[in-house]
């Protein structure tokens, strides 16, 4: 029998995994529109289980719509309808879906390092998916990304040499955490913007800088100058205190990106990503992110559903 692979850690995912999910995912986008039958056999008997603690859209819809177009059976253990609201231990929850037979479990989780912990203890016997635990990581949101960008630009060799400038809410953002330890694998060189405000410590910049060879600046433009990908992050206000809520009015004052403040510093042909939800008017205006000419937004979301049936695939069966 075949053992299941976990998907846990952005930082466990080397160049040869990123190559082979986004080319396989690059086969299955033709099938991500509206009027194709989406009917595919590589997973038919196998299950996979969602298991979201915190909420989710396109994250949610797209692992479960990825497993049925795969031919999965999908079950959903939401924590409202499940016994975790009876007082039920999450290890409890995945044993009881492990003794099931369910194949994959997919998790989403407040608490940092929760799927890691669950690989190392079930990872034999059920493919654990991160599908983003607390601030530190959200290895398939990093995976789309890059496959929109191969879109976007023709090869993943192509992207060699780019600028991708992520800016807002650094200290709060798990995406963050996928991009920096997936996106320099290709080349591509990552500025992070903030205020002082919502930027790491010092000790935790000079960390990534070193390891990932990220940079920093508090200034917008300095970070828009040149940049040919911009991706502006969700303020996590469910993550902040009182007082740093307190400092959203400033930050989108500030920060928040529109057509004038991309096109005087960004290199022409430049895009704009954002990982969703998008709250309009705080980290970007409306119009910006909705600009088929700039916005790669709905590419992210077709592109996730492509990804997750080739990561749901490298996990189960590959
Ligand atoms: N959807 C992404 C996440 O789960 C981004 C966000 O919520 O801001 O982290």
């Amino acid at each position: 029998m075949m053992m299941p692979r976990s998907l846990v850690s952005s930082a466990d995912i080397g160049l040869n995994d990123i190559r082979l999910m986004t080319s396989n995912a690059r086969k299955l986008l033709p099938l991500i529109q509206p009027s194709t039958k989406k009917t595919l056999n590589h997973l038919s008997g196998r299950t996979v289980a969602t298991f979201f603690c915190e909420p989710s859209t396109r994250t949610r819809c797209s692992f479960e719509l990825a497993a049925k177009i795969l031919g999965a059976h999908t079950i959903d253990v939401s924590p409202e309808q499940s016994s975790l609201i009876k007082g039920e231990t999450i290890a409890d929850t995945i044993e009881t879906l492990v003794t099931m037979g369910v194949d994959a479990i997919v998790i989403r989780h407040s608490q940092d390092g929760l799927p890691q912990a669950l690989a190392e203890k079930y990872g034999k016997r059920i493919a654990i998916i991160n599908a983003g635990d607390g601030i530190t990581d959200h290895p398939t949101q990093g995976l789309l990304d890059v496959l929109t960008l191969i879109q976007q630009y023709g090869s993943l060799e192509a992207l060699q040499g780019k600028k991708m400038t992520i800016l807002g809410n650094i200290t709060y953002s798990r995406v963050v955490g996928s991009h920096l330890r997936l996106i320099p694998q290709l080349g591509v060189a990552i500025q992070l913007v903030a205020p002082d405000f919502f930027m790491p410590s010092i000790v935790e910049r000079e960390e990534w800088h070193k390891q990932y060879g990220v940079t920093f600046t508090e200034v917008l433009e300095e970070g828009l100058n040149d940049a040919d990908i911009v991706m502006p992050l969700r303020i996590q206000s469910e993550r902040m205190d009182e007082f740093e809520q307190s400092l959203i009015g400033r930050y989108s004052q500030g920060y928040q990106l529109n057509h004038l403040r991309v096109a005087m510093s960004c290199k022409p042909g430049f895009v704009v990503m954002h990982p969703g939800p998008v709250n309009y008017h705080v980290e970007i205006t409306e119009e910006l992110a909705n600009d088929p000419h700039i916005s790669l937004i709905r590419q992210q979301v077709a592109c996730g559903v492509a990804l997750r049936m080739a990561a749901l695939h490298w996990c189960i069966e590959s």
